[in-house]
């Protein structure tokens, strides 16, 4: 018989009662160091004190009114990211894939208004995630999300990632943008030849295409800077960011140049719970904390700590890590075992950690993550290898008691 929650993903036998900082607690009391974040969600981990409060102040007041009144929350956040970024404008979300959505509409709409209703195809990468809608699907190109779910939305055209003679190759007069992660997530924690944003841009830039990033994942400081794209020196023309900037409320937004945004005129789009007040007074509290002087220095201190030390368990148990990768704190060990054995091994030594493709297990902890913990993950993930190498395999997870 069917569950009563649609069966649509493998979940892992753990419940959760709460979760504090780095740590979720079990409703039997035990405790894992949570390496997953809620997959890059999580930026400031469970329970951040500040952010509690700013959302149950906010909740006492008001939580949704509509669209067609003001929404003063909404108007200080995006006064405060456009301060911080590239972006004019920006249109607020619950979702990734809903940031993506206008951001794709946008684009189209862009080349629109701009007297070329013909440039409507998207340029993306083999190995893309954008999210799970039927144009975030097209977009990421990835078969087993697409199968079944046919006719598949046209103009989407999909090159090897970080191939920037494959993008100038795919080139056509129905070209009107290109759309990449500037590391990838879902893919494996891929990141991109030195230069290959460099050169989306010049050929964007060249081309009159636009540059259109999903820094869903990459962005609010995950990379160790804001948004991944300013490690490049580049900006985008449009820029899809969620995950992170809620810090666990469901929140998204499409960020914008204004001649980008050009077609986006009264009635282009909407949303009834976008921006609302309660995820823009998270949204604002996520920034304060995000953009305090000295964050961003700790997340590439901590990244710098956990690389380096992972790339000595690399040395220490070759047969069980093939690589170390990733940007500030996304973080991918490829595995030279099944990465769902580490990923167990792992769970059993009380460590949460999710995976990627490219039999990869990646490490999200939140920004905030103290050294001690660091220290601690690499013991377990040491551990987990030791565990693979012992050949002792599945014994009950176990997490420390509480
Ligand atoms: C998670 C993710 C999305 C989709 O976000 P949802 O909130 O699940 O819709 C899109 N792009 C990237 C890069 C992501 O990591």
């Amino acid at each position: 018989m069917i569950t009563a929650v649609l069966p649509t993903y493998a979940r892992i036998d753990l419940e959760f009662e709460r979760g504090e900082g780095c740590w979720l607690v079990t409703t039997d009391g035990r405790r894992f160091l949570d390496f997953t974040g809620g997959i890059a969600v999580n930026v400031l981990g469970h329970a951040h004190p500040y952010l509690a409060e700013k959302l149950a102040e906010q909740a006492q007041k008001l939580w949704h009114t509509s669209n067609i009144f003001r929404i003063p929350g909404g108007e200080k956040l995006a006064d405060r990211l456009k301060a911080a970024t590239f972006a004019d404008t920006m249109f607020f979300t619950n979702s990734g894939a809903e940031a993506l959505e206008c951001a794709i509409k946008m684009a189209r709409k862009y080349q629109y208004a701009s007297g070329h209703p013909e440039k409507n195809h998207i340029i993306t990468f083999e190995g893309a995630f954008h999210g799970r809608t039927l144009a975030t699907i097209a977009a990421g190109g990835n078969a087993k999300y697409l199968e079944g779910f046919g006719p598949q939305m046209p103009g989407f055209v999909q090159v090897p990632f970080g191939d920037l003679d494959a993008v100038k190759a795919a080139l056509t007069p129905e070209t009107g943008a290109i759309l990449v992660e500037p590391v990838q997530g879902e893919g494996g924690v891929r990141v991109p030849p030195a230069g290959f944003l460099k050169g989306l841009r010049a050929l964007c830039d060249e081309k009159g295409l636009l540059l259109v990033l999903d820094e869903v994942q990459s962005g609010v400081g995950r990379t160790g800077k804001l948004f991944a794209h300013e490690w490049a020196g580049i900006t985008p023309d449009i820029m899809a960011v969620a995950k992170g900037i809620g810090g666990g409320f469901p929140m998204g937004a499409c960020l914008a140049t204004e001649e980008a945004a050009k077609g986006m005129t009264l009635g282009t789009h909407g949303s009834t719970y976008g921006g609302n007040p309660l995820a823009m007074a998270v949204g604002n509290a996520v920034l304060d904390v995000v953009l305090a002087e000295g964050f961003l220095d700790h997340v590439n201190a901590m990244s710098n700590r956990l690389v380096q030390r992972l790339a000595e368990l690399k040395d220490r148990h070759p047969s069980v890590i093939a690589e170390v990768r990733g940007q500030g704190l996304l973080v991918g060990l490829k595995a030279n075992v099944p990465a769902g054995d580490l990923i167990l091994a792992m769970r059993e030594e009380g460590l949460l950690a999710p995976g990627a493709s490219d039999n990869v297990v990646r490490l999200l902890p939140p920004l905030n993550v103290s050294e001690d913990e660091v220290g601690l993950a690499v013991d377990k993930i040491e551990a987990a290898c030791k565990r693979i190498e012992d050949g002792l395999g599945a014994s009950p997870v176990k997490g420390a008691a509480e």
